[in-house]
Protein backbone atom coordinates (compact mmCIF):
# COMPACT_ATOMS: atom_id res chain seq x y z
CA UNK A 1 0.00 0.00 0.00
CA UNK A 2 1.23 3.58 -1.29
CA UNK A 3 0.96 6.41 1.86
CA UNK A 4 1.63 9.69 1.20
CA UNK A 5 1.94 12.08 3.87
CA UNK A 6 2.11 16.05 3.06
CA UNK A 7 3.51 18.23 5.45
CA UNK A 8 6.77 17.50 7.45
CA UNK A 9 5.75 19.35 10.78
CA UNK A 10 5.76 17.35 13.87
CA UNK A 11 2.06 15.88 12.91
CA UNK A 12 3.12 14.72 9.24
CA UNK A 13 6.81 12.90 10.86
CA UNK A 14 5.21 11.48 13.83
CA UNK A 15 2.04 9.92 11.41
CA UNK A 16 4.41 9.00 9.28
CA UNK A 17 6.44 7.27 11.75
CA UNK A 18 3.13 5.51 13.84
CA UNK A 19 2.19 4.23 10.20
CA UNK A 20 5.93 2.69 9.67
CA UNK A 21 5.56 1.17 13.64
CA UNK A 22 1.74 -0.15 12.44
CA UNK A 23 2.39 -1.71 9.65
CA UNK A 24 5.32 -3.83 11.11
CA UNK A 25 3.20 -4.43 13.67
CA UNK A 26 1.10 -6.15 11.16
CA UNK A 27 3.22 -7.64 8.90
CA UNK A 28 2.18 -5.06 6.47
CA UNK A 29 4.62 -3.68 3.39
CA UNK A 30 2.79 -0.47 3.45
CA UNK A 31 5.09 2.28 2.02
CA UNK A 32 5.21 6.15 3.88
CA UNK A 33 6.22 9.27 1.94
CA UNK A 34 6.42 12.46 3.12
CA UNK A 35 5.99 15.58 1.25
CA UNK A 36 7.29 18.65 2.84
CA UNK A 37 6.69 21.91 1.01
CA UNK A 38 9.65 24.48 2.96
CA UNK A 39 12.80 23.82 2.27
CA UNK A 40 13.54 21.78 5.95
CA UNK A 41 11.07 19.85 8.13
CA UNK A 42 9.66 21.09 11.33
CA UNK A 43 7.31 23.34 10.91
CA UNK A 44 6.54 25.25 14.03
CA UNK A 45 9.56 23.37 15.34
CA UNK A 46 12.33 25.32 14.43
CA UNK A 47 15.95 25.61 16.50
CA UNK A 48 18.42 27.73 15.63
CA UNK A 49 21.95 28.11 17.33
CA UNK A 50 23.70 31.95 17.06
CA UNK A 51 26.57 32.60 19.22
CA UNK A 52 26.29 29.96 21.48
CA UNK A 53 22.31 30.61 22.15
CA UNK A 54 19.94 28.10 21.42
CA UNK A 55 16.84 29.89 19.96
CA UNK A 56 13.92 28.22 19.51
CA UNK A 57 11.59 29.64 16.90
CA UNK A 58 8.87 28.50 17.70
CA UNK A 59 7.33 25.64 20.04
CA UNK A 60 9.78 25.38 23.38
CA UNK A 61 8.96 22.02 24.30
CA UNK A 62 5.99 19.45 25.60
CA UNK A 63 4.74 18.92 28.62
CA UNK A 64 5.47 15.47 30.73
CA UNK A 65 2.04 15.32 32.32
CA UNK A 66 0.33 14.10 28.87
CA UNK A 67 2.40 11.29 27.88
CA UNK A 68 2.01 10.66 23.55
CA UNK A 69 5.62 12.96 23.24
CA UNK A 70 7.50 11.36 25.96
CA UNK A 71 6.24 7.95 24.40
CA UNK A 72 7.59 8.87 21.01
CA UNK A 73 11.30 9.81 22.27
CA UNK A 74 11.10 6.34 24.12
CA UNK A 75 10.40 4.66 20.28
CA UNK A 76 12.87 6.84 18.62
CA UNK A 77 15.15 5.53 21.46
CA UNK A 78 15.80 9.11 22.43
CA UNK A 79 14.16 9.33 26.28
CA UNK A 80 17.33 9.82 28.36
CA UNK A 81 18.71 12.65 25.79
CA UNK A 82 15.38 14.60 26.90
CA UNK A 83 16.16 18.03 29.12
CA UNK A 84 14.27 18.28 32.30
CA UNK A 85 13.30 22.05 33.12
CA UNK A 86 14.86 23.54 35.85
CA UNK A 87 12.62 23.25 39.27
CA UNK A 88 12.76 27.44 39.40
CA UNK A 89 11.00 27.15 36.14
CA UNK A 90 8.20 25.87 38.21
CA UNK A 91 7.33 29.93 39.22
CA UNK A 92 5.14 31.66 36.73
CA UNK A 93 4.01 35.17 36.86
CA UNK A 94 1.38 37.02 35.55
CA UNK A 95 1.66 40.88 34.92
CA UNK A 96 -1.18 42.65 36.99
CA UNK A 97 -1.45 46.84 37.55
CA UNK A 98 2.47 46.77 36.13
CA UNK A 99 3.85 44.39 38.10
CA UNK A 100 5.30 40.84 38.01
CA UNK A 101 3.39 38.89 40.83
CA UNK A 102 4.26 34.89 41.38
CA UNK A 103 1.18 32.71 40.11
CA UNK A 104 0.10 31.05 43.71
CA UNK A 105 0.45 27.59 43.31
CA UNK A 106 -1.72 26.51 46.55
CA UNK A 107 -4.93 27.90 48.16
CA UNK A 108 -3.07 29.49 50.91
CA UNK A 109 -1.43 31.66 48.84
CA UNK A 110 -3.60 32.58 46.52
CA UNK A 111 -5.53 33.76 49.16
CA UNK A 112 -2.25 36.38 49.85
CA UNK A 113 -1.75 36.72 46.37
CA UNK A 114 -2.28 40.49 45.33
CA UNK A 115 -3.60 39.12 41.44
CA UNK A 116 -7.14 39.26 42.22
CA UNK A 117 -8.53 42.34 44.72
CA UNK A 118 -10.50 40.86 48.05
CA UNK A 119 -13.71 41.15 45.83
CA UNK A 120 -12.20 39.07 43.42
CA UNK A 121 -11.29 36.30 45.50
CA UNK A 122 -14.43 36.31 47.40
CA UNK A 123 -16.64 35.92 43.76
CA UNK A 124 -14.09 33.07 42.94
CA UNK A 125 -15.20 31.25 46.14
CA UNK A 126 -18.91 31.05 45.02
CA UNK A 127 -17.85 29.24 41.77
CA UNK A 128 -19.39 26.02 43.30
CA UNK A 129 -22.46 27.77 43.45
CA UNK A 130 -22.35 29.63 39.69
CA UNK A 131 -25.46 29.05 36.92
CA UNK A 132 -25.32 26.02 35.02
CA UNK A 133 -24.02 26.31 31.22
CA UNK A 134 -25.92 27.13 28.64
CA UNK A 135 -26.03 24.56 26.10
CA UNK A 136 -25.20 26.44 22.85
CA UNK A 137 -20.91 26.71 22.89
CA UNK A 138 -19.65 28.82 25.60
CA UNK A 139 -16.80 31.38 24.77
CA UNK A 140 -13.97 30.75 27.33
CA UNK A 141 -14.93 34.49 28.71
CA UNK A 142 -18.71 33.71 29.28
CA UNK A 143 -17.43 30.33 30.85
CA UNK A 144 -14.94 32.35 32.99
CA UNK A 145 -17.73 35.36 34.07
CA UNK A 146 -20.05 32.91 35.21
CA UNK A 147 -18.26 30.71 36.77
CA UNK A 148 -15.43 32.55 38.22
CA UNK A 149 -16.09 36.31 38.14
CA UNK A 150 -14.88 39.14 35.81
CA UNK A 151 -11.97 39.91 37.63
CA UNK A 152 -10.80 35.93 36.95
CA UNK A 153 -11.45 36.23 33.65
CA UNK A 154 -9.29 39.34 33.19
CA UNK A 155 -5.95 38.26 35.11
CA UNK A 156 -6.15 34.76 35.45
CA UNK A 157 -7.94 33.11 32.22
CA UNK A 158 -7.26 36.04 29.37
CA UNK A 159 -3.47 35.59 30.28
CA UNK A 160 -3.62 31.56 30.02
CA UNK A 161 -5.49 31.54 26.81
CA UNK A 162 -2.54 34.25 24.94
CA UNK A 163 0.11 32.31 26.67
CA UNK A 164 -1.53 28.78 24.88
CA UNK A 165 -3.45 30.00 22.00
CA UNK A 166 -2.41 33.67 21.69
CA UNK A 167 -6.34 34.08 21.48
CA UNK A 168 -9.56 35.86 22.49
CA UNK A 169 -11.48 34.38 25.45
CA UNK A 170 -14.55 36.45 23.99
CA UNK A 171 -14.29 34.53 20.84
CA UNK A 172 -13.02 31.35 21.98
CA UNK A 173 -15.14 28.37 22.45
CA UNK A 174 -14.36 26.61 26.24
CA UNK A 175 -15.28 22.80 25.16
CA UNK A 176 -13.11 22.62 22.06
CA UNK A 177 -10.04 24.83 23.90
CA UNK A 178 -10.53 23.02 26.97
CA UNK A 179 -12.49 19.96 26.79
CA UNK A 180 -11.36 18.58 29.78
CA UNK A 181 -12.14 21.53 31.84
CA UNK A 182 -15.63 21.44 30.11
CA UNK A 183 -15.65 17.70 31.17
CA UNK A 184 -15.21 18.44 34.69
CA UNK A 185 -17.92 20.83 34.90
CA UNK A 186 -19.84 18.65 33.17
CA UNK A 187 -18.89 15.29 35.53
CA UNK A 188 -18.77 17.15 38.61
CA UNK A 189 -21.12 20.17 38.62
CA UNK A 190 -18.20 22.61 39.42
CA UNK A 191 -14.44 23.13 39.12
CA UNK A 192 -14.04 23.26 42.66
CA UNK A 193 -15.78 20.32 43.34
CA UNK A 194 -14.37 18.56 40.61
CA UNK A 195 -11.05 19.21 41.61
CA UNK A 196 -11.59 17.76 45.20
CA UNK A 197 -13.18 14.70 43.65
CA UNK A 198 -10.53 13.90 41.47
CA UNK A 199 -7.83 14.49 44.07
CA UNK A 200 -9.93 12.03 46.43
CA UNK A 201 -10.10 10.26 43.57
CA UNK A 202 -6.32 10.05 42.67
CA UNK A 203 -5.34 9.05 46.54
CA UNK A 204 -7.63 6.36 46.39
CA UNK A 205 -6.11 4.86 43.07
CA UNK A 206 -2.57 6.09 44.57
CA UNK A 207 -3.10 3.85 47.47
CA UNK A 208 -4.66 0.81 45.42
CA UNK A 209 -2.13 0.62 42.72
CA UNK A 210 0.93 2.80 43.47
CA UNK A 211 0.40 5.14 40.73
CA UNK A 212 -1.18 8.31 39.67
CA UNK A 213 -1.00 8.58 36.49
CA UNK A 214 -4.11 7.36 35.06
CA UNK A 215 -6.04 10.18 36.41
CA UNK A 216 -5.31 13.17 34.60
CA UNK A 217 -5.60 16.59 36.11
CA UNK A 218 -7.41 19.42 34.41
CA UNK A 219 -4.43 22.39 34.26
CA UNK A 220 -1.44 22.29 32.41
CA UNK A 221 0.86 20.75 35.14
CA UNK A 222 3.71 18.85 34.26
CA UNK A 223 7.51 19.54 33.66
CA UNK A 224 8.48 21.16 30.50
CA UNK A 225 10.51 18.96 28.27
CA UNK A 226 12.88 19.36 25.45
CA UNK A 227 16.26 18.38 24.09
CA UNK A 228 19.92 20.02 25.02
CA UNK A 229 20.48 21.45 21.19
CA UNK A 230 16.53 22.25 20.91
CA UNK A 231 13.18 20.29 20.22
CA UNK A 232 14.06 20.33 16.72
CA UNK A 233 16.44 17.43 17.88
CA UNK A 234 13.06 15.21 18.08
CA UNK A 235 12.00 15.98 14.35
CA UNK A 236 15.99 15.04 13.54
CA UNK A 237 15.36 11.86 14.87
CA UNK A 238 12.26 11.03 12.91
CA UNK A 239 14.01 12.22 9.98
CA UNK A 240 16.68 9.51 10.88
CA UNK A 241 14.06 6.82 11.68
CA UNK A 242 12.00 7.21 9.00
CA UNK A 243 12.64 4.39 6.07
CA UNK A 244 11.99 6.52 3.15
CA UNK A 245 13.10 9.97 3.51
CA UNK A 246 11.27 12.89 3.42
CA UNK A 247 11.08 15.11 0.21
CA UNK A 248 11.71 18.95 1.26
CA UNK A 249 10.64 21.46 -1.21
CA UNK A 250 7.63 19.77 -2.56
CA UNK A 251 4.57 21.80 -2.06
CA UNK A 252 1.75 20.15 -2.90
CA UNK A 253 -1.24 21.81 -4.98
CA UNK A 254 -4.09 19.32 -5.06
CA UNK A 255 -5.04 16.31 -3.90
CA UNK A 256 -7.82 14.50 -6.29
CA UNK A 257 -9.11 11.32 -7.30
CA UNK A 258 -7.34 8.57 -9.28
CA UNK A 259 -8.72 5.51 -9.62
CA UNK A 260 -9.09 3.72 -6.02
CA UNK A 261 -6.81 6.00 -4.34
CA UNK A 262 -6.06 9.88 -5.09
CA UNK A 263 -2.96 11.75 -7.24
CA UNK A 264 -1.20 14.28 -5.50
CA UNK A 265 -0.03 16.80 -7.78
CA UNK A 266 2.87 19.44 -6.99
CA UNK A 267 3.48 23.38 -7.06
CA UNK A 268 6.31 22.37 -9.99
CA UNK A 269 3.59 19.80 -11.65
CA UNK A 270 5.31 16.72 -10.51
CA UNK A 271 2.56 14.27 -9.58
CA UNK A 272 2.57 10.98 -7.35
CA UNK A 273 -0.17 8.19 -6.96
CA UNK A 274 -1.22 7.06 -3.34
CA UNK A 275 -4.15 4.74 -1.87
CA UNK A 276 -4.15 6.49 1.23
CA UNK A 277 -3.20 10.12 2.06
CA UNK A 278 -2.83 11.99 4.85
CA UNK A 279 -2.64 15.91 5.19
CA UNK A 280 -0.72 17.28 7.49
CA UNK A 281 -0.74 20.61 6.52
CA UNK A 282 -2.24 23.98 8.72
CA UNK A 283 -6.39 24.16 7.93
CA UNK A 284 -5.65 27.06 5.24
CA UNK A 285 -3.40 25.17 3.24
CA UNK A 286 -5.37 21.60 3.42
CA UNK A 287 -8.10 23.90 2.10
CA UNK A 288 -6.19 24.76 -1.06
CA UNK A 289 -4.96 21.41 -1.59
CA UNK A 290 -8.52 19.74 -1.48
CA UNK A 291 -10.08 22.79 -3.65
CA UNK A 292 -11.15 20.86 -6.62
CA UNK A 293 -11.69 17.30 -4.94
CA UNK A 294 -14.23 18.58 -2.22
CA UNK A 295 -15.05 22.38 -2.54
CA UNK A 296 -16.94 21.96 0.50
CA UNK A 297 -14.45 20.44 2.84
CA UNK A 298 -12.34 22.91 2.05
CA UNK A 299 -14.82 26.02 2.69
CA UNK A 300 -14.79 24.51 6.25
CA UNK A 301 -11.08 24.28 6.38
CA UNK A 302 -10.87 27.88 5.07
CA UNK A 303 -13.02 29.19 8.11
CA UNK A 304 -10.40 28.20 10.55
CA UNK A 305 -8.77 31.32 11.54
CA UNK A 306 -5.20 31.82 12.83
CA UNK A 307 -3.64 33.96 14.69
CA UNK A 308 -0.11 36.06 14.11
CA UNK A 309 2.85 35.70 16.53
CA UNK A 310 6.40 36.88 16.25
CA UNK A 311 8.94 35.48 18.29
CA UNK A 312 11.48 38.14 19.86
CA UNK A 313 14.37 36.90 20.79
CA UNK A 314 16.66 39.28 23.04
CA UNK A 315 20.18 38.39 25.05
CA UNK A 316 22.16 40.62 27.22
CA UNK A 317 24.82 39.76 29.64
CA UNK A 318 23.58 38.38 33.11
CA UNK A 319 25.87 41.27 34.76
CA UNK A 320 23.58 43.67 33.33
CA UNK A 321 20.49 42.33 33.78
CA UNK A 322 19.17 43.51 37.57
CA UNK A 323 16.32 41.17 37.61
CA UNK A 324 17.16 37.48 38.72
CA UNK A 325 14.63 35.75 35.90
CA UNK A 326 14.03 32.93 38.85
CA UNK A 327 11.23 31.14 37.06
CA UNK A 328 9.71 30.60 33.85
CA UNK A 329 8.65 33.89 32.86
CA UNK A 330 5.35 35.76 32.24
CA UNK A 331 2.16 36.50 30.53
CA UNK A 332 0.41 39.57 30.20
CA UNK A 333 -3.32 39.89 30.56
CA UNK A 334 -5.05 41.72 27.51
CA UNK A 335 -6.12 45.03 29.73
CA UNK A 336 -2.38 45.55 30.97
CA UNK A 337 -2.08 47.16 27.28
CA UNK A 338 1.39 46.24 26.83
CA UNK A 339 2.87 45.19 23.37
CA UNK A 340 3.48 41.48 24.20
CA UNK A 341 1.86 38.79 25.36
CA UNK A 342 4.24 37.05 27.75
CA UNK A 343 7.92 36.73 27.66
CA UNK A 344 9.88 33.15 28.38
CA UNK A 345 12.79 33.50 30.42
CA UNK A 346 14.73 30.76 28.27
CA UNK A 347 18.30 30.45 29.98
CA UNK A 348 16.01 30.28 33.30
CA UNK A 349 14.36 27.24 32.37
CA UNK A 350 16.23 25.29 30.59
CA UNK A 351 20.20 25.90 31.22
CA UNK A 352 22.03 25.82 27.60
CA UNK A 353 19.71 28.19 26.23
CA UNK A 354 22.80 30.49 26.98
CA UNK A 355 26.21 30.83 27.14
CA UNK A 356 28.02 30.83 30.95
CA UNK A 357 27.50 34.62 32.14
CA UNK A 358 24.37 35.24 29.27
CA UNK A 359 20.63 35.20 29.78
CA UNK A 360 18.13 35.00 27.04
CA UNK A 361 14.70 36.08 26.88
CA UNK A 362 11.85 35.15 24.45
CA UNK A 363 8.86 37.48 23.98
CA UNK A 364 5.67 36.26 22.26
CA UNK A 365 4.48 39.53 20.27
CA UNK A 366 0.54 39.58 18.29
CA UNK A 367 -1.93 37.21 18.87
CA UNK A 368 -5.92 36.91 17.68
CA UNK A 369 -6.51 40.51 18.98
CA UNK A 370 -3.55 42.19 17.92
CA UNK A 371 -2.21 40.32 14.87
CA UNK A 372 -0.84 43.80 13.40
CA UNK A 373 1.85 43.56 15.75
CA UNK A 374 3.70 40.33 15.10
CA UNK A 375 3.21 42.25 11.24
CA UNK A 376 5.74 45.33 11.77
CA UNK A 377 9.20 45.44 10.88
CA UNK A 378 12.32 44.00 12.65
CA UNK A 379 13.56 47.57 14.27
CA UNK A 380 9.89 48.38 16.08
CA UNK A 381 9.31 45.03 17.45
CA UNK A 382 12.26 44.92 18.91
CA UNK A 383 12.29 48.04 20.43
CA UNK A 384 8.94 48.10 21.41
CA UNK A 385 9.75 44.53 23.31
CA UNK A 386 13.21 45.47 24.83
CA UNK A 387 11.17 49.10 26.29
CA UNK A 388 8.71 46.70 27.61
CA UNK A 389 11.35 44.73 29.02
CA UNK A 390 13.33 47.61 30.33
CA UNK A 391 10.17 48.63 31.80
CA UNK A 392 9.69 45.20 34.25
CA UNK A 393 13.18 44.07 34.48
CA UNK A 394 15.18 47.16 35.15
CA UNK A 395 17.57 46.61 32.33
CA UNK A 396 19.17 49.78 30.84
CA UNK A 397 22.26 48.07 28.39
CA UNK A 398 21.44 47.44 24.88
CA UNK A 399 20.99 43.43 23.79
CA UNK A 400 23.38 41.77 22.59
CA UNK A 401 21.76 39.67 20.48
CA UNK A 402 18.05 40.51 19.23
CA UNK A 403 15.98 38.38 16.29
CA UNK A 404 12.30 38.14 15.48
CA UNK A 405 10.78 34.47 14.24
CA UNK A 406 8.01 36.03 12.65
CA UNK A 407 4.42 33.53 12.18
CA UNK A 408 1.97 35.12 9.66
CA UNK A 409 0.16 32.19 10.45
CA UNK A 410 1.04 31.03 13.63
CA UNK A 411 -1.71 29.10 15.73
CA UNK A 412 -5.03 28.00 15.05
CA UNK A 413 -8.18 29.41 16.65
CA UNK A 414 -10.52 27.35 18.21
CA UNK A 415 -13.14 29.49 17.74
CA UNK A 416 -17.20 29.78 18.56
CA UNK A 417 -18.67 26.27 16.70
CA UNK A 418 -15.18 25.03 16.04
CA UNK A 419 -16.74 21.77 17.46
CA UNK A 420 -19.47 21.58 14.75
CA UNK A 421 -16.95 22.18 11.87
CA UNK A 422 -15.19 19.36 12.39
CA UNK A 423 -18.37 17.54 12.44
CA UNK A 424 -19.04 18.96 8.93
CA UNK A 425 -15.34 18.41 8.16
CA UNK A 426 -15.57 14.53 9.43
CA UNK A 427 -19.21 14.04 7.66
CA UNK A 428 -17.79 15.24 4.11
CA UNK A 429 -14.56 13.31 4.82
CA UNK A 430 -16.53 9.95 5.16
CA UNK A 431 -17.36 10.17 1.55
CA UNK A 432 -13.22 10.22 0.87
CA UNK A 433 -12.10 6.65 1.87
CA UNK A 434 -8.67 6.95 2.23
CA UNK A 435 -8.15 10.62 2.82
CA UNK A 436 -7.38 11.40 6.51
CA UNK A 437 -6.37 15.31 8.02
CA UNK A 438 -4.37 15.61 11.07
CA UNK A 439 -2.59 18.63 12.75
CA UNK A 440 -3.19 20.90 15.11
CA UNK A 441 -6.08 23.31 13.65
CA UNK A 442 -8.55 20.17 14.80
CA UNK A 443 -8.12 18.51 18.58
CA UNK A 444 -5.97 20.29 20.30
CA UNK A 445 -2.95 22.92 19.62
CA UNK A 446 -0.20 21.58 21.54
CA UNK A 447 2.69 19.28 20.37
CA UNK A 448 1.28 16.10 22.81
CA UNK A 449 -2.00 16.68 20.81
CA UNK A 450 -0.02 16.55 17.46
CA UNK A 451 1.49 13.21 18.46
CA UNK A 452 -1.30 11.68 20.13
CA UNK A 453 -3.70 12.20 17.06
CA UNK A 454 -0.37 10.62 15.07
CA UNK A 455 -1.16 7.00 16.23
CA UNK A 456 -5.06 7.28 15.66
CA UNK A 457 -4.13 8.25 12.11
CA UNK A 458 -1.81 5.24 12.37
CA UNK A 459 -4.45 3.03 12.91
CA UNK A 460 -7.60 4.80 10.88
CA UNK A 461 -4.96 4.50 7.85
CA UNK A 462 -5.09 0.41 8.71
CA UNK A 463 -8.61 -0.01 9.34
CA UNK A 464 -9.90 1.48 6.31
CA UNK A 465 -7.83 -0.31 4.51
CA UNK A 466 -9.00 -3.61 5.96
CA UNK A 467 -12.70 -2.66 5.22
CA UNK A 468 -11.67 -1.98 1.67
CA UNK A 469 -9.86 -5.43 1.95
CA UNK A 470 -6.89 -3.92 0.30
CA UNK A 471 -4.65 -3.75 2.98
C1 LIG B 1 5.48 30.51 18.36
C2 LIG B 1 4.89 29.18 18.70
C3 LIG B 1 5.27 28.53 19.87
C4 LIG B 1 4.72 27.30 20.20
N1 LIG B 1 5.17 26.69 21.34
C5 LIG B 1 4.66 25.48 21.67
C6 LIG B 1 5.19 24.79 22.81
O1 LIG B 1 6.12 25.25 23.47
N2 LIG B 1 4.63 23.59 23.11
C7 LIG B 1 3.63 23.02 22.36
O2 LIG B 1 3.16 21.94 22.71
N3 LIG B 1 3.15 23.64 21.26
C8 LIG B 1 3.64 24.85 20.90
N4 LIG B 1 3.18 25.48 19.77
C9 LIG B 1 2.15 24.81 18.97
C10 LIG B 1 2.89 23.95 17.92
O3 LIG B 1 3.04 24.71 16.77
C11 LIG B 1 2.20 22.67 17.53
O4 LIG B 1 2.02 21.90 18.67
C12 LIG B 1 2.95 21.84 16.49
O5 LIG B 1 4.26 22.23 16.26
C13 LIG B 1 2.17 21.92 15.19
O6 LIG B 1 2.70 20.96 14.33
P1 LIG B 1 2.00 20.58 12.95
O7 LIG B 1 2.88 19.58 12.31
O8 LIG B 1 0.59 20.23 13.17
O9 LIG B 1 1.99 21.95 12.11
P2 LIG B 1 3.20 22.75 11.48
O10 LIG B 1 4.34 22.77 12.40
O11 LIG B 1 2.62 24.04 11.04
O12 LIG B 1 3.62 21.87 10.21
C14 LIG B 1 2.88 21.85 9.02
C15 LIG B 1 3.86 21.62 7.88
O13 LIG B 1 3.12 21.54 6.66
C16 LIG B 1 3.91 22.18 5.67
N5 LIG B 1 3.06 22.54 4.51
C17 LIG B 1 2.17 23.56 4.42
N6 LIG B 1 1.60 23.58 3.20
C18 LIG B 1 2.13 22.53 2.50
C19 LIG B 1 1.92 22.02 1.19
N7 LIG B 1 1.07 22.60 0.34
N8 LIG B 1 2.63 20.93 0.80
C20 LIG B 1 3.51 20.33 1.65
N9 LIG B 1 3.75 20.78 2.90
C21 LIG B 1 3.05 21.87 3.33
C22 LIG B 1 4.50 23.38 6.40
O14 LIG B 1 5.59 23.94 5.70
C23 LIG B 1 4.86 22.77 7.73
O15 LIG B 1 6.16 22.25 7.75
C24 LIG B 1 3.74 26.71 19.38
C25 LIG B 1 3.36 27.36 18.19
C26 LIG B 1 3.94 28.57 17.85
C27 LIG B 1 3.54 29.22 16.56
Amino acid sequence: MEIVVIGGGISGLSTAYAIEQEALARGDKASVRVFEADGRLGGKIDTRTIDGFVIEGGVNGWLDSKPATDELTRALGIYDERLVSNDAARRRFILRRGRLQEVPTGPGAFLKSGLLSPTGKLRLALEPWARKRPDADESLADFARRRLGPEALEALLDPMVSGIFAGDPERMSLKSCFPRIFEIEAAYGGLIRGMIKIQKERAALRKKTGSAKEVSAAGPGGKLISFAPGTSRLIESLRARLRVPPVIGAKAASVVRAGAGYKIRFADGQAVDAEKVVLATPAYAASQILRELDAEIAHELAGIPYAAVSVVALAWRRADMPHPLDGFGFVVPFAEGEEILGTLWDSSVFANRAPEGQVLLRSMVGGFRRGALALRGDDEIISSVVAVTKKLTGVEAVPRLAKVIRHERAIPQYVLGHGDRLARIDARLARHDGLLLTGNAYHGVGLNDCTANAKRIATAVFEAAAGRGSA
